[in-house]
């Protein structure tokens, strides 16, 4: 793919290093730019809602470190208590009190969550919220949506086959089909096809996962009811419900999407904000299941560094900000304003604009989109060369169209007025 965008000499001189050392020269395949095409940019330094990279150049930043930066990039409240931490010891190896602030942080925040365990990625929260779900109920199979991302866990890098019935297929190599099989996969915002589900294997069924607000396929909203029924098809089944709210947790309310839907799963998965930056997850929910944990109960979970030090402080740090300023307010009110100049924009176009709170995402298709098949009808071509433009223009979007846009407490209304600004030169390239 042709781009008009370069990166700087110190960062291609850094790439072709971290290529010969890094596998694709990235620690996360997302930072690759294989979306988009052209070379990522290398960055070590990030304030507000800037990014600046090691060649000096400054971008109006919209990825915040793919969710967790709902402040802005390092805020002083976080990098204070990181720094006033770090000066009694990076981590303990037995409790800490830190820990038990943290606990009764998110379940005063997310009142489904009545006891929670904390570990150290999102990845790693889900995976043993999974395990978990399958050792109390005794039950093997496990219930996703198509587009969901939970994380490169073995049983969830599983999408569908050609129906929703089909047995899982593995997503990635590696992963053992007969573990794979144990998942099926249906499509977001379709209820028969998980009706359906239930009426073949409901007995089957450990649990249901799902982002309440699918937010790695772009960005799509669960239709009225829908959550809903869900819910109620688990309670029904004896099967649990898990929302894994890593990226929407304490983003899009104090409580996450179970809070804006009215919705109480069995359990939730977090991370990214509750972390301030720093490697965060944490699974919890009702006392009685989160009581089958080890050393409680039989369903073993561990981790060396899980409540650490510095990465509570960060995050407790994050949140008592997010508390003290009523951010989830504010993040409302911009992200509304970047909508309407947003519509304004794309009226006639063949383009979709969807939003929550202070998540968004720029389909290059007229829409509607409500699953993934219609997210996969995006032009990404048309993406790649909107991309482009704007790092051309100093403006970072995430360098793939199945990427929500993330808005933080730094993004000024005037950083929001000269960007609606650089749109139309944008979109024109389209
Ligand atoms: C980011 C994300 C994860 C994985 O979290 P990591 O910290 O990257 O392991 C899981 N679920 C959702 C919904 C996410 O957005």
């Amino acid at each position: 793919m042709s781009s008009p965008y370069h990166a700087g000499p110190i960062s291609e001189a850094l790439w072709q290093r971290a290529l010969s050392r890094i596998p694709g020269g990235v620690n996360s395949p997302v930072r690759a730019f294989r979306g988009v095409g052209g070379e990522p940019f290398f960055v070590n330094k990030a304030k507000g809602c800037t990014i600046t990279d090691v060649d000096g150049r400054e971008y109006i930043d919209f990825v915040g470190t793919w969710g967790p930066a709902i402040l802005g990039h390092a805020p002083q409240v976080v990098i204070e208590a990181v720094t006033e931490t770090a000066k009694h010891g990076t981590s303990f190896g037995i409790p800490n009190p830190l820990e038990v602030e943290m606990a009764e942080t998110i379940c005063r925040l997310v009142p489904s969550v009545q006891k929670v365990r904390m570990t150290n990625s999102g990845t790693e929260a889900v995976m043993s919220a999974i395990r978990l779900a399958r050792g109390f109920t005794g039950r093997d199979r496990i219930v996703k949506f198509e587009g969901c991302y939970h994380g490169h866990v073995d049983s969830l890098l599983v999408k569908a086959g050609s129906g929703a019935l089909t047995l899982g297929q593995p997503d990635s190599a590696g992963i053992p089909a007969s573990l794979a099989a144990l998942t099926t996969t249906v499509p977001f915002n379709d209820l028969e096809a998980l009706k359906a589900v239930f009426r073949d294997q409901g007995p089957e069924i450990a649990c249901v996962i799902l982002e309440p607000v699918p937010a790695n396929a772009g960005l799509y909203l669960p239709e009225p009811g829908y959550l809903n029924a869900i819910r109620q098809l688990c309670t029904e089944h004896g099967s649990l419900l898990v929302f894994d709210e890593v990226m929407t947790g304490f983003r899009l309310a104090p409580g996450g999407a179970q809070e804006i839907f009215g919705i109480t799963p069995d359990l939730t998965t977090m991370g990214k904000v509750i972390g301030g930056g720093l490697p965060v997850g944490a699974f919890g929910g009702r006392a009685d299941i989160m009581d089958h944990l080890a050393p409680l109960g039989p369903v073993y979970q561990a981790g060396t560094l899980s409540g650490n030090p510095l990465a509570l402080a960060a995050g407790l740090a994050q949140l008592k900000e997010m508390e003290r300023i009523n951010g989830w307010a504010h993040l409302e009110f911009l992200g509304a304003q970047m909508e309407e100049s947003m519509r304004a924009l794309i009226k006639g176009k063949p383009l979709t604009f969807q939003r929550i709170g202070s998540m968004f995402c720029l389909y290059f298709t007229e829409g509607p989109v409500r699953n993934l098949a219609d997210a996969k009808q995006s032009d990404t071509a048309a993406f790649a060369r909107y991309f482009h433009a704007a790092l051309e223009n100093g403006i970072y979007f995430a360098p793939s169209q199945y990427e929500a846009g993330f808005l933080s407490t730094a993004h000024s209304p005037e950083v929001l007025e000269r960007v609606a600004k650089a749109l139309p030169r944008l979109l024109q390239i389209i």
